[in-house]
């Protein structure tokens, strides 16, 4: 740090940066690599020239004519028009916004050459806002590219600095021609004849500069060799990156932790209420396995809503426990934290006990005082176990001996927050295992790439006794039948959830939408008790509520004291009361598929018939958008999360699927899992092979794909 400070500035530090450096700068376009690998989104035919006797209606075209005339339109709103004939007809070119200069360069006479879109029309042909240049000079022979730009980069200077870079950048291939030869798709015709492999240069010279015969559909679906050429080297660098990551891993230390017959593992077991489903002991079973080894674990554990992910946890901690040393255990709310810490502390504090060990409760929003008291129990290896929120990492947390940290909902947290979690036990020389959770389960060919790293386990069986979901859409229009169908429910004695949207834009409206349905549903319930005889009670939860008043109303809600609770999502995450049978949610358009399903497994957990009904508002014209559409049919249709995961990804696409900031997402440029399969199987199955065999190659490759950027995908 200090010798950065000391250093003289490197001499471009002296020149500042003009706009479009700053613009390319931005989009990570630094390295005459970076703009080698900046590819074209689509492509301008400019190699020919038009007759416009011979032009279609519709096509984009390049004419060249003489300009007959060039004038300003009367009428308010001014416009430049201006006639261009070519020898067979005329057309007009129409600009809305112009420069006095467009003026000059169209002026009658000159000879010009404009592209567009051509439309017929009552007056001849016209052009709308065409690019136009003074005609002359050749012909280019190859399409022209558009890129990807940002404001302040035009299009011409990113051209001439993505040709400076295809010309600077060292584009010798770093895949070896083994693994080359054995790569689906990529033998091919070469551009200049006979069968072969495509190599990186060819590629890419291809791919910015298509020579004008070249099918379009092959360049925009990225079917053609040249593009199948450049996603198998993403894919390969990816891969490459992740399993080094591993290997990197497999060198670092963790506590052997053992489990021991008749240990603190058999004797939760034997106090439980239930046994476990054979998914929950085989992936118990994995995890312990992990755990005894000297290397730390990075596992992850997925299993639908409810699948009974939380006494997994506490299996996996007791081993750690009787081995001497302690667990953390992380949620991203306050209220899932807090339902974890009274599961927990009722499943092993019995047992802790007599160890003269206990669960300490870190979160936020707590007193000074209990803080202080929970960070000292923590320190001194007391607490053997602790349950919280982001407290948990905070600085001033100090562990006497972390072991094991497991993430609850881990899709919640970034890789930061990960990270700072394993922080917590460097001082020892050591690393924490860490068992991450999560109920939206990853379908199986984006396990396969971006956690080429992480062991996954899946319990793929609910509990016995769970009654099957009903799942209903309603348009909000029916909204008096479905509260006719709370008030039924309620006087059976079952409890239901009422869940509003969460408005991002306004937290206000947010609010007041919830209130105001607190309001109506209360008027509603009019005459129906609680099971304590007691007038029937409404409850309303939304996340700005003070944490003490939350706690009383979960409390409530948690002891059947409460037939309907009306929330903001809130309760998305974790909340379990069996009781609870009917879900409604309001505005189940504004939600995002996962989202939908994990709210659904609110309900469902007890033994009785259980509903959700997906109450829908329309737009103005009565219609629903096609995505929205989609979503709530998949809900009504499935009930299986894998399943809903799957046409969250077709509806959504991997990179919002999972939010590039935790699955490095956002690298994957090019390929498309949905259509590349055959290519991350190849670089899957290669990356090993090379990183054993051409190591150089590999780091060569890896540096040139991902830069800087490979770090993200250790987390
Ligand atoms: P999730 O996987 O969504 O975190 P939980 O761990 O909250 O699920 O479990 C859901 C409910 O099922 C809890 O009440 C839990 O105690 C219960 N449960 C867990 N495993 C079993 C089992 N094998 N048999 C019966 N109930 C179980
Ligand atoms: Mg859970």
């Amino acid at each position: 740090m200090s010798d950065a400070l000391s250093a003289p500035p490197p001499a471009t530090a002296s020149k500042p940066l003009s706009a479009p450096q700053k613009a390319l700068r931005k989009l990570g376009l630094v390295r005459a690599i970076d703009l080698a690998l900046h590819l074209p989104l689509r492509y301008e035919d400019e190699t020919r020239i038009v007759r416009l006797r011979d032009a279609r209606e519709g096509e984009e075209v390049q004419i060249e004519g003489v300009v007959t005339s060039c004038e300003l339109s009367p009428g308010p709103r001014r416009q430049l028009l201006v006639v261009l004939d070519d020898g067979s007809e005329r057309c007009t070119l129409r600009f809305f916004s112009f420069y006095p200069s467009h003026q000059n360069t169209l002026s009658v006479g000159a000879c010009i050459r404009a592209r567009g879109e051509l439309r017929g029309g009552f007056l001849g042909w016209t052009m709308m806002h065409p690019t136009f240049r003074v005609a002359g000079g050749e012909l280019p022979d190859a399409l022209t590219p558009v890129y990807p730009t940002s404001a302040g980069l035009p299009q011409a200077y990113l051209r001439r600095a993505v040709l400076g870079g295809l010309d600077r950048a060292d584009l010798g291939d770093t895949i070896p021609p083994d693994a080359l030869a054995d790569c689906p798709g990529l033998r091919q015709r070469l551009p200049g004849g006979g069968q072969g492999v495509w190599s990186l240069r060819e590629a890419l010279y291809f791919l910015h500069h298509p020579r004008p015969d070249t099918s379009l559909a092959a360049l925009e679906d990225r079917s053609h060799p040249a593009w199948q050429r450049l996603k198998a080297e993403e894919l390969l660098a990816q891969q490459l990156s992740q399993h080094r990551a591993k290997q990197e891993r497999d060198l670092l230390r963790a506590p052997a932790l053992h489990r021991r017959p008749q240990g603190l593992d058999q004797q939760l077991l034997a106090v439980l209420p239930f046994g476990l489903t054979a998914a929950q002991a085989r992936v118990v079973d994995e995890i312990a396995a992990d755990l005894a080894r000297p290397v730390p674990m990075h596992r992850l554990l997925q299993g639908d809503v409810g699948s009974g992910k939380t006494v997994v946890a506490a299996l996996a901690a007791t081993v750690a426990i009787e081995a001497g040393w302690q667990c953390a255990l992380m949620a991203p709310t306050e209220i899932l934290a807090e339902q974890h810490f009274s599961k927990l502390v009722g499943w092993l504090e019995p047992l802790l006990a007599p160890l003269g060990k206990s669960v300490a409760w870190l979160t936020g929003s707590q007193k000074k005082k209990e803080r202080a008291a929970m960070l000292a129990r923590i320190a001194s290896g007391e607490a053997a176990l602790v349950v919280g929120t982001h407290a948990v990492i905070q600085d001033q947390v100090q562990f006497q001996n972390l072991a094991l940290a497991v993430i609850d909902e881990q899709h919640r947290f970034g890789v930061a927050q990960r990270l700072a979690l394993r922080e917590k036990m460097r001082d020892a020389g050591l690393e924490p295992h860490l068992l991450m959770m999560s109920a939206t389960p990853i379908p199986r060919t984006l396990a396969m790439s971006y956690y080429a790293d992480l062991d996954v386990s899946t319990i793929d069986e609910l509990p016995p006794g769970r009654s099957p979901i009903v799942t209903k859409t309603v348009s909000d229009s029916r909204r008096d039948e479905v509260i006719g169908r709370i008030r039924a429910q309620v006087a059976q004695g079952r409890q239901v959830y009422w869940v509003c949207p969460l408005i991002e834009e306004s937290e206000a409206l947010d609010l007041g939408n919830a209130t105001a349905t607190h309001l109506e549903l209360s008027a509603a319930m009019e005459g129906l008790c609680n099971a304590d005889g007691t007038p029937l009670r409404v409850g309303l939860l939304h996340s700005r509520m003070p944490p003490v008043e939350k706690k009383a109303v979960m409390a409530l809600f948690s002891a059947g004291l409460m037939g309907v609770l009306v929330s903001t999502t809130v309760i998305e995450v974790g909340v379990d009361v069996p009781n609870a049978s009917l879900m409604v949610i309001e505005h189940a358009e504004r939600f995002g598929l996962s989202q939908l399903h994990q709210l659904r497994g609110r309900v469902g957990r007890g033994a009785a018939a259980s509903a959700c009904l997906l109450l829908y508002s329309t737009n103005e014209s009565g219609r629903l958008s096609e995505t929205a559409r989609e979503r709530l049919r998949a809900m009504a249709e499935t009930t299986d999360g894998f399943e809903i995961a799957r046409r969250d990804l077709e509806i959504r696409g991997p990179g919002e699927f999972l939010g590039a900031r935790q699955s490095g997402a956002a690298m994957l440029r090019f390929a498309d899992l949905a259509t590349d399969i055959h290519l991350l199987e190849w670089a899957r199955a290669w990356a090993p092979v090379m990183l054993e065999r051409w190591p150089r190659l590999a780091q060569q490759h890896v540096e040139r794909w991902l830069g800087g950027k490979s770090d993200y995908l250790k987390a």
